[in-house]
């Protein structure tokens, strides 16, 4: 009883003190638990964690004063979030732009530039997947230019690095409407280098990019091979970032590992904060579903999503695309969403996926990214550098292919389903502990989705 009310007063508090923004990104995902003076605050991650450590402990310890018979001590951990479901309503925040030096100067681009007001933290669905990105996202909005500098965010396609980005923009935009934010794509930065220098506008070009409170770059991989190009942004971002200017990238991979970057810049990039955006796991797909589908005016219900979720599993553009098909197939045969119609609807592009991701091409796949023999994969043997692939690939299969385990167990040479299962266990918690192997996990996972 006590602990309710100690918690919903620490909630009421910040609930008043707090944008719903922060609110609901730092304060909404704590788990809250107490037991005589200790009070034990659950975080989802370590970035949540040291932002209620730095910033509310002081808060929520006062608030405790009022409840208990002595000081509080705190234990913070971190641990399982309940999943963060946005509001149903749609905000509407237009936004003027600045426009980018192509549109300014030399008038080619249209609409490349603009930032989208849909692109919003409201409508951004978090989870396990992304709760790092969009926390620091977040930090940045909230803070520009003084905290990460660079913000670095990675992933794969479809995985709502674009999104997040233009969300921070959008934010500071709203803060602040005389802000000077340009949302550019790696490709047209290069195009406003070669029209600089074409048209021998260097200077504009330079004063322009100098002049902004937030650069958006989007997809810097574009500029890999591109000398000229590489050298103007290592400027451009080295005048910002001294001048306490915010500056944030997206890629499709880690820093270090864009070939055909100078190390100059990929070192550069890594002095903020570097964080990625991975393939979002079964409950948060739906989740997705659910809130695309009510903003639509076409909304489904669990079971729908759920059927949706399971079978499309690479990344959130695939998800919008299948519900958009469903979405059209409803409208066009005047029926309701069901199971059923969503099974029809998607029929074409559930029959090419289920042929692509069976056990033996995951299990070939994996062989193959270790470079040992799939017959290995299936032995006794029992050495790291073959028994870890393994259970890579076993916990691959448990989330790609609709195997129970003993049946994934019996495809590995004849396994145990508990080995399976132990397999899953360890990969799960090895993922959260090196992060190397959880690179490869992430990068065979797309590969074996795509
Ligand atoms: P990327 O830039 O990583 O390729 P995008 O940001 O373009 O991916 O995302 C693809 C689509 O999925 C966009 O329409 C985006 O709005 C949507 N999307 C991505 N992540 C989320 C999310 N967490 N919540 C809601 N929509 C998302
Ligand atoms: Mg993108």
């Amino acid at each position: 009883m006590r602990d309710k009310t100690l918690w919903n007063s620490c909630l009421h508090f910040f609930e008043g003190t707090l944008t719903s923004l922060q609110f609901n990104s730092w304060i909404k995902p704590l788990i809250f638990e107490i037991q005589g003076n200790l009070i034990t605050l659950t975080a989802p991650n370590s970035f949540i964690l040291k932002v209620v450590q730095d910033r509310f402990l002081p808060e929520i310890s006062k608030q405790a004063a009022l409840f208990l018979a002595c000081p509080p001590t705190f234990e913070l951990r971190i641990g399982e979030k309940p999943l963060n479901l946005p509001p149903k309503k749609l905000p509407v925040a237009l936004t003027n732009i600045v426009p980018s030096i192509s549109q300014l100067a030399l008038n080619k681009h249209t609409n490349q530039n603009k930032l989208n007001p849909l692109l919003s933290f409201e409508n951004f669905v978090t989870g396990k997947a992304n709760q790092l990105a969009h926390a620091a996202a977040i930090q940045v909005a909230e803070t520009p230019g003084t905290t990460y500098n660079p913000l670095f965010i990675y992933g794969g396609v479809g995985l709502g690095k674009t999104h997040l980005i233009q969300a921070i923009g959008n934010h500071i935009k709203l803060d602040n409407a005389q802000a000077k934010v340009c949302y550019v794509h790696a490709t047209n930065y290069i195009s406003d280098v070669v029209r600089a220098f074409q048209t021998k506008k260097f200077d504009e070009f330079k004063q322009f990019y100098n002049s902004l409170d937030l650069l958006l770059i989007d997809d810097i991989q574009f500029i890999a091979d591109k000398t000229g190009t590489q050298q103007e942004f290592f400027y451009t971002l080295n005048s910002l970032i001294d001048g306490h200017k915010q500056v944030v990238i997206t890629c499709d991979s880690f820093p270090k590992e864009i070939s055909g970057m100078t190390p100059r810049l990929t070192s550069r990039f890594s002095w903020g904060l570097t964080v990625a955006v991975e393939p979002p796991g079964l409950e948060m797909r739906v989740a997705i579903l659910l809130q695309k589908a009510a903003l639509s005016n076409n909304p489904i219900n669990e079971d729908v999503a759920f059927f949706i979720a399971k079978h499309i599993r690479s990344n959130i553009r695939e998800l919008e695309g299948a519900l958009k098909r469903i979405d059209a197939y409803s409208r066009f045969h005047k029926r309701s969403i069901s199971v059923e119609l969503a099974k029809e609807a998607l029929k074409d592009l559930l029959a090419s996926q289920n042929k692509q991701i069976s056990i033996e091409n995951i299990q070939k796949t994996v062989a193959d990214f270790y470079r040992i023999k799939v017959a290995d994969l299936l032995s006794k043997k029992r050495t790291r550098l073959i028994a870890r692939p393994r259970q890579i690939a076993m916990c691959l299969a448990r989330e790609l292919t609709q195997l129970s385990l003993p049946e994934i167990g019996a495809a590995f040479g004849g396994r145990d389903h508990t080995t399976v299962m132990y397999a899953c266990k360890t990969i799960e918690s090895l993922r959260n502990s090196n992060p190397p192997l959880n690179a490869d996990f992430n990068l065979l996972n797309q590969t074996l989705r795509n």
